[in-house]
């Protein structure tokens, strides 16, 4: 696993694109400088890791869009030292994002596979999120709730009860929701009962599906 001055120098390139599309987040920014991510995809591809596309990863699974990962991270608005619960772990990309801000990440994902391909790998590289859990995302993690901000990272049919419930007051959540093409949705909690919506554009993921496999 070779990280060189090429890389690097491509990640700054990939970090330029990422902010004229309008990323604005220094701290996220850096994490994209920051973050080895062509060891995240398979080394074939290699060629593939510093452009801002998403790409196959394992069972049927894809590596989100860099500026994809940058825009939901900007939203959440993340303080180090913030407990986070991310659903759909992935390649861990997201992941290693969210622990370059500061946060104590809580991460779940349905498919085996990937769970034990990403949790050996994120140790190897350095990344030490707090808890990564093979699971059903659409449950939550209720035994570490309430979270600070909640990141789904797969397309929400509809907007899960039980993560809106695991948000602290004050908290954020951002979620793809829609079938076919996602309109990217962040709640603010208010009060125990309220929570402001905000709609921010189309985006398109892999679906979050039911149970685990
Ligand atoms: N954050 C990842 C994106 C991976 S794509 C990255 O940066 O690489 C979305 C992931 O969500 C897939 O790995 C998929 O298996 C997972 N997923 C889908 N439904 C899920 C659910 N109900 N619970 C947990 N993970 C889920």
């Amino acid at each position: 696993m070779k990280d060189t001055f090429k890389h690097k120098g491509k990640r700054q390139q990939l970090a330029a694109i990422v902010e004229a599309k309008g990323v604005k987040d220094k701290k996220v920014l850096e994490a994209i400088k920051n973050i080895p991510r062509h060891l995240f995809m398979d080394s074939s591809f290699e060629d593939h890791a510093y452009q801002d596309k998403a790409f196959p990863i394992a069972a049927d699974q894809t590596i989100s869009q860099p500026y994809t990962v940058a825009f939901q991270s900007e939203l959440l608005e993340i303080k180090k030292g913030e407990t986070i619960l991310e659903i759909g772990t992935g390649s861990g990309y997201q992941t290693a994002v969210l622990c370059e801000l500061g946060a104590k990440v809580y991460s779940i994902e349905r498919q085996q596979e990937l769970y034990k391909k990403t949790k050996l790998f994120l140790s190897k590289i350095g990344y030490r999120p707090k808890f990564l859990s093979f699971g059903d995302g659409y449950k939550g993690l209720p035994e570490y709730a309430p979270f600070d901000k909640i990141i789904v990272t797969a397309g929400a049919p509809f907007v899960p009860k039980a993560l809106l419930s695991q948000l602290k007051v004050g908290g954020r959540m951002v979620i793809p929701v829609g079938d076919n093409v996602q309109v990217m949705t962040l709640y603010i909690r208010k009060s125990a009962k309220e929570f402001e919506k905000r709609e921010y554009g189309d985006f398109r993921f892999v679906p979050l599906l039911e149970d685990k496999n």
